[in-house]
């Protein structure tokens, strides 16, 4: 075949990327196409946030000097139509093969499946494989051939499944002839109106390789240990390169598997499960659409939420009171970062304390977060409001200051964030109103100046929304 078009969307690598290495193979020039999705992209659209447009432009950027190598020109375009400008791209270019690797969230498939409708017409033949996950939607399912609904009966056939059929990174895309076609310039986030942010870990297939390699070496022994403490680096900070595809997901579970998780390493094993749990979201977020905006358990759909403006505008601008709280949400905000368990607390807290819809905090998180991916932040979100699958019990509603106390003991993580609080004794960090007046004032930190008064009482809270459930 003369001429094919690899279409880039998660998958900024040019090691095992399953599409690409197809079609260097069948075809004798390929260009890649990455698509600004005008919808989705551009600051002002309010979805993919400043960190996250960052991250993956940066990684483009490596991504198009790495195909050049491999003489694939890469195409870099604006559109409010992907698959429109896709399909022209494919016409001006004459290319028979249009190659991408599946995702499974439901924009993107109504969008695979409009450019099958119009491909077909066009006679460009379609190639959509299995690449973010090790198994796709219909090879994990229970006897009865549904889809699994709670993670550790999935996880167990999961890894039933895996012992049969290892899967192994596959090779680098093959070079082709040189392509007279010359590169398009790629934007910079300022370019597409974003504020110019720091990214605080390495970026591109380099730095995941770079990344993986120092976790894998030195960390991925000690995660179960230390996966909870966010003073610690005992995670693998791998999300953004895996929500971005910079790293595959075969390389990352044989890494966990040469580490010993299959052998009794306690934290390869731990590590392996939550890339597993990774890929329950996205099979959850596949069979179940609907769970984007309504509730996986269907009992909750009339669940009442309150709406009260000036409690969530607290919880977004990190001013709760609780500073386990206000310390994550300034981290995420600056960093685009935030530690799972900072997840969780945060999470609990918008929706149980302040009664607010998870589906707020889950938009919010998506224009924050650097790794955003819409299955694991549903799934999360849903999680933490007690309304997804496997989700936390109504009753099991975290104690910001308990949790504080017990994964930052000596409040170091909340002290990196919160200044007003550098000299509060570590008895009073997590709970700073407990201080009486003449120690607010020796250590600089009057409670309603320097920092906030809790904004609620978390007993009460707590209290109101155990009854909440109960009667739903
Ligand atoms: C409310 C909430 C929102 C979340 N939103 C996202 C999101 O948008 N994108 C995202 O990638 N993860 C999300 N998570 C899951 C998890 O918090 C992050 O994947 C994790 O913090 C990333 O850090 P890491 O790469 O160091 O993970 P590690 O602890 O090193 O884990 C390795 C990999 O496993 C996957 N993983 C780990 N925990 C989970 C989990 N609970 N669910 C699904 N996959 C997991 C990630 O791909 C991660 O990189 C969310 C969790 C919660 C509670």
């Amino acid at each position: 075949m003369e001429n094919a078009i690899h279409w880039f969307r998660r998958d900024f690598r040019i090691h095992d990327n399953t599409a690409l290495s197809l079609a260097t193979r069948r075809a004798s020039s390929v260009i890649g196409v990455f698509i600004i999705d005008d919808r989705w992209f551009p600051a002002a659209m309010g979805k993919m946030g400043p960190h996250q447009a960052t991250f993956w432009l940066d990684a483009i950027r490596e991504l198009k000097d790495q195909l050049a190598k491999l003489n694939i020109p890469l195409r870099v375009v604006r559109s409010t139509d992907p698959v429109k400008t896709l399909l022209e791209i494919a016409a001006t270019r004459g290319a028979q093969l249009i190659t991408f690797n599946k995702d499974y969230e439901p924009y993107q498939l109504a969008m695979d499946r409009r450019l099958a409708k119009y491909a077909a017409g066009a006679g460009i033949e379609i190639a959509a494989l299995k690449d973010a996950v090790i198994f796709d939607e219909f090879e994990i399912l229970t006897g009865s051939n549904n889809p699994y609904t709670v993670f550790t009966p999935y996880k167990k056939a999961w890894l039933a499944k895996f012992s049969s059929h290892p899967a192994a990174p596959g090779p680098i895309a093959a070079a082709l002839r040189p392509h007279p076609m010359a590169a398009d310039v790629i934007p910079t986030a300022e370019a597409l109106g974003y504020a110019a942010v720091r990214i605080p870990i390495a970026t591109g297939e380099s730095g995941a390789q770079k990344m993986l390699g120092e976790f894998a070496d030195s960390r991925i022994g000690f995660y179960k240990r230390d996966r909870d403490y966010p003073a610690i680096t005992g995670i693998s900070l791998l999300s953004a390169h895996l929500s971005a595809g910079t790293i595959s997901v075969r390389q990352c579970v044989q890494a966990a598997a040469e580490q010993g998780a299959f052998r009794g390493c306690a934290g390869a094993e731990h590590w392996l499960s939550e890339i597993i749990w990774r890929e329950f979201y996205k099979m959850v977020i596949f069979h179940f659409p609907h769970t984007v905006c309504e509730p996986f358990q269907h009992r909750y759909r009339h669940l009442q939420w309150s709406d009260r403006p000036e409690l969530f505008e607290a919880w977004k601008q990190g001013q709760t009171g609780y500073p386990i709280v206000d310390a994550a949400i300034r981290q995420i905000r600056t960093t685009g970062l935030m530690h799972n368990r900072l997840r969780m607390i945060t999470a609990m807290f918008l929706t149980k304390d302040l009664d607010t819809h998870w589906r707020l905090g889950e938009r919010q998180f998506m224009r924050w977060l650097m790794d955003y991916d819409q299955a694991s932040n549903v799934g999360g979100w849903q999680w933490s409001a007690g309304t997804g699958t496997d989700a936390a019990p109504y009753f099991r509603i975290m104690n910001p200051v308990l949790q504080g106390q017990r994964y930052d003991p000596l409040g170091k993580f909340v002290r990196s964030m919160l200044p007003e609080l550098a000299t509060v004794p570590d008895e009073f960090v997590h709970e700073p109103w407990r201080m009486d007046g003449a120690m607010q004032r020796d250590c600089h930190c009057i409670i309603g100046e320097d920092y906030p008064a809790p904004i609620v009482d978390h007993g009460q809270a707590r209290a109101a929304a155990i009854a909440k459930f109960q009667v739903s």
